[in-house]
């Protein structure tokens, strides 16, 4: 795969030959993950599920860059715990469109928002955005993996909403940038099997009103970097398989 950050533009430039392009945007938050994992624990997810998607693509003959991630999004209910970072739905959404119009100068022809903040509120603005970016002239989609489908191919964990810095993104995180995690710590946290899916849909605002006092939710002890090897290379293809449908 291709990250533009990079390279040089002339390189860029080649990689794409004058032909068609498609870009792929990774999207993660600054925001607590626990006290084992990194703020940018899912700026890393987001950029894993871009570089396997890209590879899944470039496999298919389609030539695809990724995009230096964004590393906001709306990021509330973290609030609580020191260095997380949010902006509003309408900086995201804008953003994402003043983006997709400057891709599609450079005769880009499809975009995908590659997410790995899971937040109702940041997943709604997403979904905005890709229908103003598709409306302002650049095809966009929006693979939300939180969807029935989707969830259903990442795991028991991620499906039962008890997933945020526990196994399923701390081993993404394991397999991508191992140096970030501490890993002394990781081994001895207490699973917390409290779904923070299912306490935000139940009206709870914050990770502290639902039960993550450590900004946790899930097993993190249970994490391998082997399960998030394949846990990246599922998150690839239901970008590539949703990018690849004719439109
Ligand atoms: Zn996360």
């Amino acid at each position: 795969m291709t990250r533009l950050a990079g390279i040089p533009w002339s390189d860029a430039a080649a990689a794409v030959g004058g032909g068609e392009w498609w870009a792929l945007l990774p999207i993660g938050s600054t925001e607590a993950h626990g006290p084992h994992l990194p703020l940018s624990s899912d700026v890393v997810i987001a950029e894993a599920m871009a570089d396997g998607a890209a590879a899944r693509l470039a496999a298919a003959g389609r030539r695809a860059l990724v995009l230096p991630p964004l590393a906001y999004g709306v990021t509330e209910c973290a609030h609580d715990f020191f260095g997380t970072l949010s902006i509003t739905p309408a900086t995201l959404t804008a953003l994402i469109v003043d983006l997709a119009r400057s891709l599609a100068r450079h005769g880009c022809k499809r975009l995908a928002l590659c997410n790995a903040h899971l937040e109702p509120d940041h997943r709604a603005a997403l979904k905005s955005a890709a229908a103003a970016a598709t409306a302002a002239g650049l095809p966009t989609l929006f693979p939300d993996i939180v969807r029935r489908a989707n969830a259903a191919r990442l795991g028991a964990e991620f499906q039962s909403g008890a997933c945020h810095a526990g196994a399923y993104e701390s081993s993404i995180v394991l397999a991508a940038r191992p140096e970030l995690v501490r890993d002394d710590l990781r081994v001895g946290l207490p699973e917390n099997p409290i779904s923070i899916g299912a306490a935000l849909a139940a009206g709870k605002k914050t990770f502290k009103e639902a039960g993550g006092a450590d900004a946790y939710f899930g097993a993190p002890a249970a994490a391998s970097a082997m399960a998030g090897r394949e846990l990246i290379a599922m998150l690839g293809a239901i970008v590539a398989e949703a990018m690849l449908v004719p439109t």
